[in-house]
């Protein structure tokens, strides 16, 4: 995709209606945390998401996109070494696992796309350190998010926390414009260079998502040509959030 080319500024109106898929999106999340218990079905938590999104008047965004198929869900239900794009299904939560959900709603014709990883009870210390390396990797990115600051000044903050702790970002997937249609410009990588790329504007929206793996950076593609996971099957976490650049601090628009 021509990302350079496909930015799209948008105006106070439609920052509002982002606004609002991003409050429908981040209640649809909520209750999918608080039903990730040890027992639950990833298909159940993929009911939950649906039945927030739409008694709001809303659509998910993920259900019929388009790829290898169309993507039958409402959430991406990853657990362990899996990061990004799992399918919900039979699988059963267990404790000790950690579980990365991503979820985009769609209201009005705009859509908030935002994701988090949890520890299910008990978890150990290298999962408690992954997860709070990855949430404070997305912190300094959006910090980064100012009108006059460029790409690569979010890739380098979210690039930097993460390996300073000896994590790893994956190459092959990124944040990236979101506002009409799920995926515009810019292309917003988990790694680059301070000074470097396109020029942040206000009304830009950014949905900006660090992925961190604790093994290596490179992930694979299962045979369901869905769900992208770690090569090594080591642990990943993923969390995101849709931000407005504006002309003072960046606004989060997936906040309850
Ligand atoms: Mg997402
Ligand atoms: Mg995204």
């Amino acid at each position: 995709m021509a990302w350079e080319r496909n930015v799209v500024i948008k105006s106070k109106e439609e920052l509002e209606f982002m606004r609002e898929a991003g409050r429908i999106n981040a209640k649809a999340l909520q209750a999918v945390r608080e039903a990730i218990v040890p027992g639950v079905t990833t298909a159940a938590l993929d009911k939950i998401a649906e039945t927030v999104i739409r008694d709001h008047g809303a659509n998910p965004a993920f259900l019929g996109y388009p790829g290898p198929t169309p993507y039958p869900a409402t959430i991406n239900s990853c657990v362990n070494e899996e990061m990004v794009h799992a399918i919900p299904g039979s699988r059963v939560i267990k404790e000790g696992d950690l579980v990365s959900i991503d979820c985009g709603t769609v209201f009005k014709g705009f859509v908030a796309d935002s994701a988090f990883s949890v520890g299910v009870g008990e978890i150990s210390q290298e999962v408690r350190m992954l997860l709070q390396v990855t949430e404070k990797a997305l912190e300094l990115g959006i910090e980064q998010m100012r009108s006059g600051n460029r790409v690569g000044d979010v890739s380098h903050a979210i690039q930097k926390h993460v390996e300073s702790y000896g994590f790893h970002v994956p190459r092959e997937y990124t944040g990236h414009g979101v506002g009409r249609r799920m995926h515009e410009g810019p292309q917003v990588p988990n790694w680059g260079l301070p000074g470097r790329g396109m020029v942040l504007r206000p009304g830009m929206t950014i949905a900006l998502e660090p992925m961190v793996l604790v093994g290596t950076p490179y992930t694979r593609v299962q045979s369901d040509q869905w769900t992208v996971s770690s090569v090594d099957q080591s642990l990943t976490a993923h969390t995101e959030h849709t931000v407005a650049v504006t002309d003072g601090e960046p606004m989060i628009l997936t906040l309850v």
